[in-house]
Order: C-alpha cells, then structure tokens, then sequence
C-alpha cells in the first residue's frame, strides 16, 4: 500500500457540501465510508432502485440517508456519483438530470469509459461538469454489505474527462479521489477501455471459462474436482464469483475493445498448444521466464 498522499484535504474540512450516490453496493457504499472518514462531505446521501437495499444501506448507516427516488437524492448536490452496473448509467443519468443543480460535478465508477461516456453526457444539462471516473479497486462481493472504507487505499482511480471540460471541476474530483485514499491518473477513454480489456476484462473471462470447462468436464468427478480445489483453479473460482450483472454489463459495453485482446490472446494460446503437442519445452520455458520477470515488476510496482 502507497502513502497516504500529502494533498490529501484535512479532515473536518468538508470538501463538498452534499454528495449524492446514485446505487450504494460495494463501490458506492465503500465510497460512502471512504469519505465520511475523510470528513469530504457534510452530507452524504444515496438512491438506489429496490426499497430492500436502501433498508439494508439505512440499517448499515453507510450514508445519512438512502431512499428510491434517484432524482430527488440528486437535489442541491454539489457532487453525484453514479455507482449503477455500467448498462444502467445512461438512464439513471436521464432520471436524474431535471434534478442537477448548476455547478455540480457528476462523475461516474464505470468500470468501461467510452460507452458510459456515450450513454450518460447527452442526458446531462450544460451547467453541470461531467468528470468520468473508475476506481480500479474492487472484490468479487456486490451490494451494500460488501463495501468498506479502505477499499481505495493505494488503489489507482483513473479519471477519463474530456476536453473542454471545466478544469477546476476535474482538479476537485481528483482531490476527492486522493481523499479516498487513491492514487489518481488520468487517461484517454479509449486507451482505459483497451488497458482494461487486457488488465481485467479479459482475465474475468478466462475465469469464468476455466469454472465452466470444469463443472463440465467433471461429471461424475465433480464433487472431487472442487475437494481438491487448490491453487490457481481455487482463485479462478473467486473472481468467477463475480457479480453477473457487472460483468455482462462490462462485456457487452466493452465489445470491441476486449474481442480485439481475445483474439490475440486466442493466437498466443495455439502456440502453446502447439509447443505442449510438439514437445517444445524451450518455447514454454522462454514464456513462463518471462511472465515471472512480470509478475516481480508488478509487486516491485506495488500493485500487488
Ligand atoms: P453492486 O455492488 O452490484 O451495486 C450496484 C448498485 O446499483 C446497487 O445499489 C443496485 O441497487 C444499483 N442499481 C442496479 N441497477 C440500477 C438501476 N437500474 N437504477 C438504479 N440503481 C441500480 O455493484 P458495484 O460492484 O458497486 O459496481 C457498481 C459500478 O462500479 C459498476 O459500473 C462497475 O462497473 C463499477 N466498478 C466495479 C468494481 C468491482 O470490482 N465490483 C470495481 C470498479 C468499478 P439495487 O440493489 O437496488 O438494484
């Protein structure tokens, strides 16, 4: 874990007056905790679609107050996350848009930046600052219950605005993500949807083959396959534990992006295939060298 970043905003000096988060599972009520602990906001309020889940988020105090009607939550915000599966952003952005007040900031935790851009920036008023964002932090557990406070911390946030934006506006929401606990940078949409694809879609992917393939194949070997479970095939098993929703939504909205990595990835799995069939052990013991060199980068990157 990084250090805490020293333009982080004092406690008890509220950066924003009233937050409102559109959705509270894990990324919206983890930013909920987050910010109360950084005393960000005086008020935090949210909305969320079923009356169930706005008792659970009451019940659990991850905000002041949780109700269903997404337009009203939105009422004198000075800050409205959306924090919905990424195929729900354009229409809670069209809910709640009559509701924004001039000046506010609106952003978003889209884990695909392009197509939420293009679903949600044609329903918003032009007095309001549109700042995408998408906190590459997360777990495999969804919902209120899920979300904690330190979830950001040391994580990357990387923010997508787009140009013309207000610059003070996309300066305040990096702040606020600072605040969180993140470390910040910022990329073109379209570069954050391919960096993605590789980095996190497509690994979802290969997980959830990898747990099908297995119940498939197992038959009556089922119950033993998942006894010995161990290792790499355990892991497999908990980022395949994901949220459906999420990652349909992720899928469908990423398309082009994660088709273009799958194929290559597809190229670069025949040749392994080949080089098991033909005996290469000298191509598959160059691959994994490297793949370690990688792995050491990454931890010596303190993304681990
Ligand atoms: P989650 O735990 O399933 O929470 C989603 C929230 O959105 C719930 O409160 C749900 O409320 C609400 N919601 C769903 N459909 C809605 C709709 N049509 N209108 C209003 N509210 C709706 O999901 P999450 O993991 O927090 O993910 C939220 C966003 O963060 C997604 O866009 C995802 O791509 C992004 N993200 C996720 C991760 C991760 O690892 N999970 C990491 C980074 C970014 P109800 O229960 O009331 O339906």
């Amino acid at each position: 874990m990084t250090k805490p970043s020293p333009d982080k905003p004092p406690v008890g000096k509220p950066m924003f007056g009233k937050i409102a988060l559109i959705g509270i599972g894990l990324i919206g009520g983890s930013i909920a905790l987050a910010a109360r602990r950084a005393g960000l906001a005086r008020t935090i309020v949210a909305a969320t679609r079923r009356a169930e889940t706005a008792e659970t988020a009451n019940q659990l105090k991850l905000v002041d107050h949780c109700g269903t009607d997404l337009a009203a939550a939105c009422e004198d915000a000075d800050l409205v996350i959306v924090c919905t599966p990424v195929g729900s952003c354009g229409e809670a952005t069209r809910t709640i848009a009559p509701k924004l007040k001039p000046g506010c900031i609106v952003s978003d935790v889209g884990s695909v930046k392009q197509a939420v851009i293009s679903a949600m920036a044609p329903h918003l008023p032009t007095h309001v600052h549109f700042v995408p964002a998408h906190p590459v932090a997360g777990t495999e557990n969804s919902g209120p219950t899920a979300g904690f406070a330190e979830l950001f911390d040391g994580r990357w946030c990387i923010l997508t605005p787009l140009p013309g934006v207000d610059a003070a506006a996309a300066d305040k929401l990096e702040a606020f993500w600072r605040g969180l606990g993140s470390e910040v940078e910022r990329l073109d949409p379209a570069d954050h949807d391919r960096i993605l694809a590789i980095t996190s879609h497509l690994p979802h992917l290969i997980a959830y083959t990898i747990v099908g393939t297995a119940d498939d194949l197992a038959g009556h070997l089922n119950s033993e396959v998942l006894r010995f479970a161990a290792g790499g095939f355990r892991d497999f098993t908990r980022i395949a534990a994901s949220d459906p929703t999420m990652w349909r939504d992720v899928f469908l909205n990423n398309r082009e992006a994660v088709l273009e990595v799958l194929a290559r990835f597809q190229e670069d799995l025949f040749y392994l295939q080949r080089a098991i069939r033909w005996g290469e052990g000298d191509k598959l013991f160059d691959l994994f060298t490297r793949t370690r060199e990688i792995r050491r980068a990454l931890i010596h990157l303190h993304q681990e």
